[in-house]
């Protein structure tokens, strides 16, 4: 159903093109122009074109519908990498597609996008009902979810639910929850003094951060909780009592009360250490990253999901999600969207791939969800 070539030729396009995040200039005029062809109704960058110093807005495409009563849906993936992702060479070979092993190949997210721009191809050269589409490729999803945090409200109101192609697994697989994130900085200050010669008058930002560390709760706490540490910095040189170290960390639970609960394991732990050293004094910085998603199976997004993959042949498999997503923050900017499995594969390391099937099946599946619409009704 898929035309594999244009497939292969937009995704080799899409990942050849330089997008780091904050730097996604080139790659949003790009599928400008695609979406143009595409017939959408408006196009628009949200956030006057800048987000966080970055040099390219969301970038927002509405597709009006062509039948009454049926669901306004979103179709969402990011357009940034992370590093390295400059030169970028795609080879296919043997059914896969690898970068040349010196960058990563930027399956994450091209395949999500190549596969939303296919089933926007196969709607239109179908001619299918379908209720109002709003395609929304995002920045900066790499290094935070700047795009989707920031993404102005009036484009996204009328969105019933959506769908983002940005996740592992071959086409069928969808996670319908995530995580909230804390992140945490725990700056503990000292007081400097000569190692050597009068230690008695320093007091060890390190030594505090080292008590506080060896007391607080670290990694799986339980199948939806999750902390870390994850670095340190400290100390000028060996022979000075340090005066400030510094260690920054996260908490992740899909249970806000869980959340809270060892968020604040973490910061007694830190307080306790801090109250054995009544010459120093510590800092904590806490910022709530996103908030978890939930959307059940009871939800139109995963019913019309499921009637999509048994449609197109793809056996079905949710499951929650460990990690932050754009989804997160659609869920709390106003629409549920759940996050679709698009077949990438050891993504953010240079050993990344994906099926060429994969990607075609993602295709398939996209157009799938669109012409499930009709079957669905609001
Ligand atoms: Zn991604």
């Amino acid at each position: 159903m898929v035309n594999e070539e244009r497939m292969r030729k937009t995704f080799t396009d899409l990942v050849k093109i330089y997008a780091p995040s904050k730097g996604e200039r080139e790659v949003c005029d790009y599928l400008k122009k695609e979406l143009k062809k595409l017939g959408a109704s408006r196009i628009v960058e949200d956030n006057d074109g800048s987000i966080n110093g970055g040099n390219s807005g969301n970038l927002i495409a509405t597709f009006n519908g062509n039948a009454e009563g049926l669901p306004s849906i979103a179709l969402t993936g990011h357009m940034d990498c992370v590093e390295c992702c400059r030169n970028i060479e795609p080879v296919l070979k043997d059914g896969v597609f690898r970068s040349k092993g010196n960058t990563i190949l930027g399956g994450d997210d091209k395949a999500g996008v190549t596969a939303i721009l296919e089933g926007l191809h196969l709607m239109k050269e179908t001619y299918i009902p379908h209720g109002k589409i709003t395609v929304i490729f995002t920045v900066q999803e790499e290094i935070g979810l700047f795009g989707s945090r920031n993404i102005e409200k009036e484009y996204i109101q009328d969105i019933d639910f959506g769908y983002t192609l940005d996740a592992d697994g071959p086409a069928g697989s969808v996670f319908n929850a995530g995580p909230s994130e804390y992140t945490l900085d725990f700056i503990c200050h000292g007081v400097a003094a000569h190692a050597g010669m009068c230690p008695e008058k320093g007091t060890s930002a390190i030594a505090m951060a080292g008590l506080a560390i060896a007391a607080c709760p670290n990694g799986r706490i339980d199948e939806e909780t999750t902390c870390n540490l994850g670095t340190i910095e400290g100390g000028t040189a060996v022979n000075i009592v340090p005066d400030r170290c510094a260690v920054h960390g996260e908490a992740r639970s899909r249970s806000t009360e869980k959340l809270e609960k060892v968020v604040s394991q973490m910061e007694n732990a830190f307080r306790k250490a801090a109250d054995k050293f009544p010459e120093g004094s510590l800092e904590i910085k806490k910022e709530k990253a996103y908030d978890a998603f939930l959307v059940k199976e009871s939800d139109p997004a995963l019913r019309l999901f499921k009637g999509a993959c048994s449609a197109a042949g793809f056996p079905v498999k949710v499951a929650p999600s460990g990690g932050g997503s754009d989804a997160n923050w659609f869920g709390t900017k106003g629409f549920p969207s759940v996050l679709v499995g698009v077949g990438m594969t050891d993504f953010h390391t240079n050993k990344e791939n994906l099926k060429e099937k994969d990607l075609y099946d993602a295709g398939e599946l996209v157009y799938r969800i669109i012409e499930a619409e009709s079957h669905f009704g609001k």
